[in-house]
């Protein structure tokens, strides 16, 4: 399936110069939705994977519905302050400024098979952040699986040691 037709390509937005991917778009066609999230959940079920993790809020679109497909758990990870037990936090870069981002502590079992999942690979910097969490609680990042990837930010070079699967490429 070419994926490029359902996603939407909004210019300037947020802000100038930046070319929004929108999947909105493809989230509204059910066959396609689906057809892009069991290619994601292949790839994550010949990892083996025990968990999948996912940053908020996109991440959830694209995770959850792959644990669903597997039977496994869900773990999200989210913006400091809105989980409600006890967290672990990293900071990191933003295009202005930092953020953190946390997880519940208690989410990762030592030794688990980690797939994480996301809308979309640019800097890497929130997989990054994401990746240090999951390996702090002693989770094992099998594979990293995202409907895009915007090859031309080269986020893919912070993320050498592990297995990347995207969908579709600009
Ligand atoms: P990054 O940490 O730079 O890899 O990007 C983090 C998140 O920002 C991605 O998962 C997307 O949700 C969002 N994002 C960054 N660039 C774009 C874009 N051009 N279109 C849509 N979302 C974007």
């Amino acid at each position: 399936m070419d994926f490029k037709q359902y996603i939407t390509i909004v210019e300037d937005y947020p802000k100038e110069g930046i070319r929004f991917k929108d999947i909105t778009t493809l989230m509204q066609d059910g066959q396609a939705y689906k057809k892009a999230i069991e290619e994601l959940a292949n790839f994550a079920r010949e990892k083996n994977a025990d968990v999948i993790v996912g940053p908020e809020a996109r991440g959830f679109v694209v995770g959850c519905p792959i644990a669903f497909e597997l039977e496994k758990g869900f773990v999200p990870v989210r913006k400091k302050g809105k989980l409600p037990r006890e967290v672990i936090s990293v900071d990191y870069g933003l295009e202005y400024g930092n953020d953190s981002l946390t997880i519940h502590k208690d989410a990762i079992q030592k030794g688990q098979r980690v797939v994480i999942a996301d809308d979309l690979l640019a800097t890497g910097g929130t997989i990054e952040a994401t990746i240090n969490m999951v390996e702090q609680l002693g989770g094992e990042v099998v594979g990293i699986a995202f409907l895009i990837e915007l090859t031309y930010l080269d986020g893919r070079d912070k993320l050498q040691d592990y297995d990347v699967y995207t969908l579709t490429q600009y």
